[in-house]
């Protein structure tokens, strides 16, 4: 491969580019060095900048968004810290882009190290196979699919959020079993937040860092970090996550995270990473609606080998409405009733074997609920807390009633604004942040908030 294009202009440029590119060339992708470094043309150098003239601002928005750490550390390398400037040369626009007639295909591995063979930690019942997909996980399904076909070639990182037990974990598994399945020899690697913190912890507990950074970034080809909200206001977590990212983003591997929040609304994360998880793509699962719910109780009743008539599967799907996982619950719960009494799984046992868990879900609270007995609780009328009237007796109020929406409800924080008289999401994001801390610091507002939790779940 060759390493660069000689500049017209400033040796010095071109000779510390050169080797730059020397110290890039083994710690890149063949496929993005080609396609992103081997167009750059060095133009001047002085003692303070480095100037690099690139074919497009794509190009360089390409450059400095993915590479610019790793750019600026093998400058620094070869010749002390620059700070680097690009120009924009459309001229430069690669005939040579396109890589060479029967060239190795794009993704081939650079890493040199030794490379050990780490359990992936993938269940393999979660399969892209029975996943159900409906209107509200199609797009997040199809994300990952193609993140599956292709890893690091579309979307990098994906990033799916969803709520608590709509299939965030299944879909993760399900493409790392896919990726694995079609490439045996990659380390594709599953992780929780919360296990990659522990991880982090026993590492510098015991001296053994070296180890850890040489699975998550030397030895890893695909990374799935399910909850990685759990690393958020853990800065020695977030420390190790940001270089594992960088490492692996610069190697052209693929990583998928999932949350139960958008990055924005990841409280304590650091903005460097909350910047670096919205890089790729962003695709959310809402939850499943009637019909898509009675699909995923066929489809578990088919694997478990249960017969489960109709009228029993919609009564189900009626009233457990929010979460897959209590879904699913519900079925095993039936199968084991039925067998246990020795009675056909049918509509009568099911109403009276789930009538508690179903009367506890039906009653799951709606935004107005909650602003009924948040007026009540304070003494203020619906009507003002809707309103925008910032007097402190009816903010506070406002703004607790705003909190355990999102507490309670499935609603999102533009449907809570739109339930609180059109409000801004941003405004409702605020809101729910400023009760959260009041709670930490303020005994009054955290009884409040325990008070009315208890009037709203009950
Ligand atoms: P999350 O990680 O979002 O909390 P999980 O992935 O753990 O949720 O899903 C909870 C359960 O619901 C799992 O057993 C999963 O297989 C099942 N599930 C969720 N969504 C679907 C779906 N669309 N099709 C089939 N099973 C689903
Ligand atoms: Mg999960």
């Amino acid at each position: 491969m060759e390493l660069a294009q000689q500049s017209p202009a400033g040796s010095g440029a071109a000779q510390l580019w050169q080797g730059a590119l020397a110290r890039l060339v083994r710690r890149l992708n063949p496929h993005v060095y080609q396609s992103w470094f081997c167009t750059v043309r060095p133009e001047a150098l002085d003692a303070h900048e480095l100037t690099l003239a690139v074919p497009s601002v794509f190009h360089q928005d390409w450059l400095s968004n993915h590479y610019l750490a790793l750019i600026e550390e093998a400058v620094a390398a070869e010749g002390g810290a620059r700070r680097l400037r690009f120009t924009i040369d459309p001229s430069l626009e690669p005939a040579e882009h396109k890589q060479p007639e029967g060239a190795a295909p794009a993704r081939v591995e650079v890493v040199r190290e030794p490379r050990e063979r780490i359990p992936s930690r993938l269940q393999d019942r979660y399969t892209f196979e029975n996943y159900v997909e409906g209107p509200s996980n199609q797009f997040a399904y199809a994300a990952c699919q193609a993140v599956a076909e292709r890893p690091a070639q579309n979307y990098n990182p994906l990033f799916i959020f969803g709520g608590v037990g709509l299939g965030k974990t299944h879909l993760l598994h399900a493409i790392g079993n896919r990726i694995h399945a079609r490439n045996p020899g990659w380390n594709v690697l599953y992780v929780s937040g919360e296990d990659f913190t522990n991880e982090v912890i026993a590492g510098i507990q015991h001296g053994r860092m070296d180890a850890f950074r040489n699975r998550y970034r030397t030895s890893c080809d695909v990374l799935l970090v399910d909850d990685i909200h759990f690393i958020a206001g853990k800065d020695r977590t977030q420390e190790e996550f940001f270089h594992s990212f960088n490492h692996l983003h610069a190697l052209g591997k693929q990583m998928v995270l999932t949350s139960d929040r958008f990055p924005h609304e990841i409280e304590g994360l650091e903005d460097r990473l909350r910047t670096r998880l919205q890089w790729g793509l962003i695709a959310d699962i809402q939850p499943p609606e009637l019909e898509t719910r009675v699909a995923i109780l066929r489809s578990k009743a088919e694997q478990q080998k249960v017969s489960l008539p109709d009228d029993v599967a919609v009564f189900l799907a009626t009233h457990i409405r929010n979460n897959v996982r209590e879904l699913e619950g519900s079925l095993v719960r039936l199968v084991a009733a039925s067998s246990l009494k020795k009675r056909p799984l049918d509509l009568d046992l099911c109403k009276q074997e789930l009538r508690d868990q179903v009367l506890r879900s039906a009653r799951v609270p709606t935004c107005a609920d909650i602003l009924k007995h948040v007026a009540s609780y304070y003494n203020v009328n619906v009507a003002e807390l809707r309103g925008s009237r910032r007097q402190r007796n009816i903010t506070l109020p406002r703004h607790m009633a705003m909190y355990l929406c999102r507490k309670y409800t499935q609603a999102s924080f533009p449907e809570i604004g739109a339930a609180f008289g059109g409000k801004d999401h941003t405004t409702v994001m605020a809101s729910v942040r400023r009760i959260e801390e009041l709670i930490r610091t303020d005994a009054d507002a955290a009884m409040a908030a325990e008070q009315l939790s208890k009037l709203v779940d009950s």
